[in-house]
């Protein structure tokens, strides 16, 4: 070996030795770096500053990849010009982008000896030219799993290709270059988690598998008022103990399943008070301790929970009774009835009773409402003690209690019930030293006897229920098949109504009312008529239901318009007719009603533009019954109707309650005793002395009097004898229509 030779060879050897005690220096001192907590700018700034010490003529720079892996970010290059790293600052990478982007993009080392001449850097050097930078090496920086983090690059202001050394440097680089990216990483992650765990707003409590406690995190001290303080373990079957059995054994048996279970427990505070928790538990496997590990994530929803319970009970329960509400009643009967289909149990049985407090609206009048609220109250304490164990007492509306009796009953038991609700409900009640003996009417039905499909359950008992308001109330009915075909025949003549003056249904019937004296016709009474199918149905049926339904106003009014035209119409060509139409009470219900009725006739009024109608040619035909209703109102509308010179006849005069008071206060023009009576003549003098007396007295009140029904000359004789005015009746004519009406009227 020459001495030149020797020289070369002992400098290398000397470079090695040198290169490598600096390693290990540089390694130190990054480590101490990164274990210390340094800002990761500071850790690669001094890098860089390291690797440009040990060879002389480098700039080096750390460029680190974006959040979404596309691009490059400067790290560190203190050395390079501020400009160049300013414009190399988010450069794109790809596989043919400069030194750098393209190690990044590929992971690979790319060696640029010549940016001028270097495919690469074509579309770039310009930029690394103008900083005098001539050739540039890099290194991606690579994790412990393989994924690129960035580069370290070493550049030099002259052509350069790297020695041994020099490859082993910008390695060494990469690679603290990766452990400070990572571990910085880590830290912040750590950081972030440790962040978290602390401001979480629920409870965090981290176990063993033994249910030791590793971590608790300041939200569940708060929430327990720090349950754990004094413990080194975490029980779930001592903390959750309180909860709901089925939920507690289905979490335990989940924990040893390792699954993951989610649901509602009731957890203990440290002042062994108890608090309503939604619990997410989830298993995982501590790598670092080699054990599985629980996480409880706990909230505390007692509030929530306790609003929940306010409005769920607000909802379902009566706030006056307290008992359970018609929604609470019907829901009850739903469920029962599906779980029990659902299940497919055989002998599902249940029955219903539906109550209702005989004539409540009058004693509420007049008791007032204070009063009438006690009664109600009074009536529901004394149902709860006859309510068997397992029913649903219920106040569905008003004064509608019900009583739902799942399972099965015999007839006689159920009749045992109402009997003893009829009998307590009837006991002495005294309000405001007012004695009452309230009544009740019960309507009953079963399942599946009367139906299994739950409205019409209701529907059932309530049917019951009005029938037995129609047989004189204060007692107890069963569902039968008469009543829901009844029910049925109204459902379906109620829906024809409400089609019938569209679809020209009705007619209007004539039947004249003959002057006592001459025996000529002087009035008739118009008669509704209606054909179903080419079948007349009795105005005594489906006149009812025009009323229940309140289908009777439109019809009332298309009535008067009817009879208001033929009036107009007979008048105008000098054969004047005066006609009595029926109004019923129904169509005065409201104030707005009334109001409705008397706008009727101002609208005519002033459509007709004739000042002087003879409104004395009309006569409305009104019940006992609205005189019985608010009196002032009724009072002041019968008056302006007369005032306008229409006549008031009451009718069915007899059969109402009758006070001949009402015949003295108010404004009426006649009476029409009801054909009962008439018919009733011939059976003896008693029925005769009622006639006389209410013709004598309606005389006395100078008020006319019709008699109605009269079929039979000795009834005849007898009205004739006794001060009547006008009759009615089949012995002289039957209602008849409009064309033989008026051919009758021709022929007089
Ligand atoms: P109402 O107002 O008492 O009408 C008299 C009823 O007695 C009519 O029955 C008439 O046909 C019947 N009648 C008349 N003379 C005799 C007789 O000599 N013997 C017998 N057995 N009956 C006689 P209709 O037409 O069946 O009407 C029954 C009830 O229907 C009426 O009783 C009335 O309350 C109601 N109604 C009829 N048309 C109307 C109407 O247009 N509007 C209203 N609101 N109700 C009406
Ligand atoms: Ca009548
Ligand atoms: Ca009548």
């Amino acid at each position: 070996m020459d001495s030149a030779q020797y020289i070369s060879k002992s400098t290398e050897n000397f470079d090695v030795l040198t290169h490598r005690s600096s390693s290990i220096e540089r390694y130190s001192t990054i480590l101490s770096m990164v274990l210390s907590g340094s800002p990761l700018r500071e850790i690669l700034h001094s890098l860089v500053l390291s690797i440009e010490a040990q060879k002389i003529g480098t700039k080096a720079s750390v460029l680190l990849i974006s959040n979404d892996k596309k691009r490059l970010l400067n790290g560190a290059a203190p050395s390079l010009p501020e400009e160049y790293n300013q414009a190399i600052h988010g450069v794109e990478i790809g596989p043919e982008v400069g030194s750098c982007g393209a190690a990044a993009a590929t992971g690979k080392r790319i060696i640029v000896e010549d940016i001028e001449t270097h495919p690469n850097w074509a579309a770039y050097k310009e930029l690394p030219l103008k900083a005098g930078l001539k050739a540039c090496w890099s290194e991606p920086i690579i994790d412990s799993h393989g994924e690129v983090l960035g580069t370290f690059a070493m550049y030099y202001d002259t052509k350069k290709s790297p020695s041994d050394l020099d490859l082993e440097l910008i390695q060494e680089a990469a690679k603290l270059g990766s452990l400070a990216i990572e571990r910085s990483q880590a830290l912040h992650l750590q950081r972030l988690t440790s962040r978290i765990f602390s401001k979480l707003p629920m409870g965090l409590v981290i176990t063993t598998d033994t249910h030791s406690l590793l971590q608790v995190n300041p939200m569940f001290k708060t929430i327990t008022r720090d349950f754990t303080a004094d413990k080194s373990v975490f029980e779930p079957e001592v903390f959750f103990e309180k909860s709901d059995e089925k939920s507690l054994v289905s979490m335990l048996k989940n924990l040893t399943r390792g699954k993951t279970w989610q649901g509602e427990l009731i957890g203990y505070k440290r002042n062994g008070q108890t608090f309503d928790a939604e619990v997410t538990v989830t298993t995982f496997r501590d790598y670092h301790g080699e054990q599985n590990c629980f996480s409880w994530l706990i909230t505390d929803i007692s509030e929530h929970k306790s609003a929940n319970k306010l409005i769920h009970y607000q909802a379902n329960n009566d706030a006056l009774t307290s008992l359970a509400n018609r929604r609470c009643f019907l829901d009850k009967i739903y469920d029962y009835v599906w779980q029990h289909e659902r299940t497919k149990q055989q002998n599902i049985a249940c029955s219903v009773l539906l109550m209702d407090i005989d004539n409540f609206k009058l004693i509420n009048d007049s008791l007032g409402n204070e009063n009438g609220d006690g009664l109600l109250k009074e009536v529901a304490d004394r149902l709860t003690l006859i309510a068997p164990r397992n029913s649903l007492l219920a106040r569905m509306a008003g004064d509608e209690f019900g009583l739902f009796i799942p399972g099965q009953i015999t007839v006689q038991e159920l009749i045992s019930i109402a009997k003893q609700i009829n009998l307590s409900v009837a006991e002495l009640v005294v309000i405001e030293g007012l004695h009452i003996h309230p009544t009740m009417s019960i309507g009953i039905s079963r399942y599946p006897e009367d139906s299994t499909i739950v409205e019409s359950l209701i529907n059932f008992a309530s049917q019951a229920m009005y029938d037995v308001k129609l047989k004189g109330r204060n007692s107890y009915q069963f569902f039968n098949k008469a009543m829901q075909k009844n029910a049925e025949r109204t459902a379906y003549l109620q829906m024809e109504l409400s089609k019938a003056i569209n679809d020209e249904a009705f007619e209007l019937y004539f039947q004249p009312i003959v002057s006592i004296h001459s025996s000529k016709i002087e009035k008739a009474e118009v008669l509704l008529r209606w054909q179903l199918n080419g079948e007349f149905i009795s105005p005594e049926e489906f006149i009812p239901i025009a009323e229940q339904s309140g289908l009777i106003i439109p019809i009332g009014k298309w009535i008067r318009q009817q009879a208001l035209a033929i009036i107009t119409e007979r008048w105008q060509q000098g054969h004047p007719i005066a006609l009595a139409v029926n109004v019923s009470t129904c169509e005065f219900l409201t104030d707005d009603l009334q109001k409705q009725f008397i706008c009727f006739f101002e609208d005519f009024i002033r459509d007709q533009a004739m000042s002087d109608f003879p409104f004395d040619l009309l006569t409305l035909e009104i019940t006992e019954s609205l005189m019985m209703e608010q009196h002032q109102n009724v009072e002041t509308l019968l008056n302006q109707l007369r005032h306008w010179g229409i006549k008031i006849s009451v009718d069915d005069f007899g059969t109402g309650y009758s006070s001949l008071s009402y015949l003295v206060n108010f404004p009426v023009d006649q009476i029409k005793i009801d054909k009962a009576f008439i018919q009733k003549i011939e059976q003896g003098p008693r029925h005769k002395a009622l006639v006389e007396a209410i013709a004598s007295m309606s005389n006395a009140l100078e008020l006319s009097v019709t008699a109605e029904g009269v079929e039979t000359q000795a009834q005849l004789d007898f009205v004739k004898n006794n001060h009547v005015d006008a009759i009615q009746g089949y012995f002289f004519y039957r209602p008849m229509p409009k064309q033989a009406f008026y051919d009758l009227l021709a022929s007089q």
